[in-house]
């Protein structure tokens, strides 16, 4: 047997093993999952040259990843059965980096393959972590071309040197024991090791077995690698999102969500992708058909379980898809970021951008697959997620008219408060000359629906679309036109509004000719309580409603402002009269000034009424009815 031989390492691993230590120490669990993504790696790299070299097969046992541990000895070990390492090779890739392993064993075989690899970008930062823990390391390995005597025993302190020798090793593969510091013994136990595993290793698609002990308490067993009757797989190994989807069914799509996801339901839709080139990952995304309880508490954070070749990293990364989007749930597995990979730079990360913007589409697009392939299904998504994708218009302007398509209205057409009405069919229910989409926000269904405003456009079969949810007023604001067609609230005074109502009757015409002193005498009682008092056309069975300025901001939005604890300006209403109601004809010829005041105020608070859905004093509003109707009693008398 040669001589063990002491070797320095490199600088850069010195500083690195420095770095290391102190950056990652407050989750030092992470050495497991490095070091059972290296087995995994091992076990990958040994059956993709299989597949080139089947005389191989002979050598090879079933691939599997053994964990044991002893507490007395306060050590861990990780055996593999993979590839393992030449003298030469632990060497370099245990003793440098900047020289990763991966990429020397990419270069030294020459196949087309390599193309389809999942092996390519690693970062070679991995091992080293053992040292987090371990005072000690030892690794025992054999390179699957080399002879029984010819293993390797690597060793160090992790301090500046390492040393080898030649050992005889009876099966292939890698054993990395851990020699534990005094402050981690605590990871040499059974309930720890197998949550870690559980946590970040769960979908490795090799079993990984731990040593259960039963009889032979605080006594490690070695059984050989062959015999797997006193080892159980703790990993479910289910990584279902790297397989083929013409190899899934879509009964195991919806089982793997409801186990991974934790969720009694089936899920609405589903869209599982492979992506090559510039950036590779696989991406399975799932809507489902519930939301969960927290899905409206900002402070929590939703998103994707991102993984790192089948390695889970992090939960919910938020990074990869936007924030209105966040009822999604699923899986991206990235093959080129760092398994070591932070939030900090993940958010800052070009890469992360490239794939957040590619999933948001492929999501937009899954949704308008199902509101066409599957509108009862769709409509079911809409009921339970519609108000937060409606943030969608003010957070990605890039996507606008994507997301906008996908919304859902109550309209005057479908006369029902269910939201199923299209942009889309809308605007092919148009008529010949109307050249904007109309809409009315209100506080519920019924009062957007008989809201006076819609009298004369529901006589002229012009549809509405009737918006009532509490976000609508403040969506509106980011959308502002749907197919170059602009959007025109029913609340506010417009130009284009006037000109629809403008083909006036000759009644009406008349009227407002004969009737036109009231405007002045009504301006004169009302004073600056109002900003104006004019004639419309749009009313038929309404004496009077408000409406407000153009440029002003409206009811519904001020309400939205005071209910988050916002100030709201004051609303200065117009007050819009109707000529040819018999009440309004009834007043113009009231002589007496008090009476004239009273029944403008009843119309003012009238209007106000139903626009805003409350009074600043209802109690002087039921007063006024009550007295106009006992003056009417007496004088029936
Ligand atoms: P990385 O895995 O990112 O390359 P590591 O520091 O984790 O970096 O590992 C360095 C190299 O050591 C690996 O690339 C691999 O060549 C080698 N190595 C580590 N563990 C094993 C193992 N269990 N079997 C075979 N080779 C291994
Ligand atoms: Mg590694």
């Amino acid at each position: 047997m040669e001589e063990k031989k002491t070797l320095k390492f490199q600088s850069e691993v010195k500083q690195l093993l420095n770095l290391m230590i102190h950056s990652l120490y407050s989750n030092k669990e992470i050495f497991l999952r490095e070091l059972i993504s290296n087995a995994s790696d091992a076990l990958d790299k040994l059956r993709f040259l299989m597949l080139s070299k089947p005389e191989l097969n002979k050598k090879i046992q079933s691939p599997c990843i053994l964990i044991s541990y002893n507490k007395d000895e306060k050590k861990i070990s990780i055996r593999d059965n993979g590839i393992g390492m030449s003298h030469e090779e632990i060497i370099e890739n245990l003793g440098t980096i900047a020289k990763s392993g991966t990429k020397s064993f990419l270069k030294s075989i020459n196949t087309d393959v390599l193309k389809n690899n999942q092996l390519i970008g690693k970062f070679g930062v991995g091992f080293y972590s053992a040292f987090i823990v371990a005072e000690k390391v030892i690794v025992r390995t054999r390179s699957f071309l080399s002879d029984k005597k010819d293993g390797v025993l690597w060793e160090s302190n992790g301090q500046g040197e390492y040393s080898v020798s030649n050992i005889r090793k009876k099966e292939i593969g890698t054993e990395v024991i851990l020699y534990l510091k005094d402050s981690e013994t605590m990871f040499a136990d059974e309930i720890t090791i197998k949550n870690i595993i559980q946590k970040y290793s769960n979908h490795v698609s090799f079993p990984i077995k731990m040593q259960i002990q039963k009889t032979q308490k605080n006594k490690i067993i070695t059984p050989s690698l062959q015999s797997n009757l006193t080892w159980n797989q703790v990993n479910t190994g289910t990584s279902l999102w790297t397989r083929k989807k013409s190899d899934i069914n879509d009964n195991e799509y919806k089982e793997f969500y409801k186990n991974f996801f934790h969720d009694d339901q089936n899920p609405i839709a589903w869209s599982h992708n492979h992506v090559e080139g510039n950036q590779e990952y696989s991406s399975l995304l799932y809507i489902p058909r519930k939301a969960s309880w927290d899905i409206w508490n900002r402070d929590n954070k939703h998103g994707l379980k991102l993984y790192v070749r089948k390695i889970f990293i992090m939960d919910q990364s938020n990074e990869f898809i936007p924030n209105y989007l966040r009822f999604i749930k699923g899986i991206i597995d990235s093959s080129d970021l760092p398994l070591n990979i932070s939030r900090e730079i993940l958010q800052n990360n070009q890469a992360t951008k490239m794939i957040k913007n590619s999933l948001t589409k492929r999501i937009l697009l899954m949704l308008d697959n199902l509101s066409k392939n599957n509108p009862k299904d769709y409509q079911i998504f809409w009921q339970e997620f519609g108000l937060i994708l409606k943030e969608g218009p003010s957070e990605d302007n890039k996507n606008y008219l994507n997301i906008v398509k996908l919304f859902r209205f109550s309209s005057t057409y479908t006369q029902s408060n269910i939201q199923n009405v299209s942009l889309d069919d809308y605007v092919s229910r148009m008529q010949s000359k109307q050249e904007k989409i109309f809409y009315i926000t209100a506080d519920n269904y019924l009062s957007a629906k008989n809201n006076p405003h819609l009298e004369k456009l529901k006589e002229k079969n012009i549809e509405v679309l009737l918006l009532f949810d509490r976000i609508d007023e403040w969506m509106m604001n980011y959308m502002t036109s749907f197919n170059k067609i602009e959007f025109q609230s029913i609340n506010k005074n417009n130009e284009y509004l006037e000109k629809i109502f403008d083909n006036k009757t000759l009644d009406q015409k008349k009227s407002e000719q004969e009737l036109s002193p009231i405007i002045l005498r009504i301006k004169s009682y009302l004073k600056d309580k109002v900003k104006n008092v004019r004639f419309t056309s749009k009313l038929i069975n309404t004496p009077a409603a408000v409406t407000t300025d153009e440029h002003d901001i409206t009811t519904q939005m001020s309400k939205l402002l005071i209910s988050t604890g916002q100030n709201s300006p004051e609303i200065k209403y117009i007050f819009e009269i109707n000529a040819v109601h018999p009440l309004i004809i009834y007043i113009f010829k009231i002589q007496n000034q008090k009476q004239f005041n009273n029944w403008i105020d009843l119309l003012l608070e009238e209007a106000l009424l139903s626009e805003c859905g409350n009074l600043e004093d209802p109690n002087k509003f039921v007063q006024r009815i009550n007295n106009l109707l006992i003056t009417h009693i007496s004088s029936k008398k």
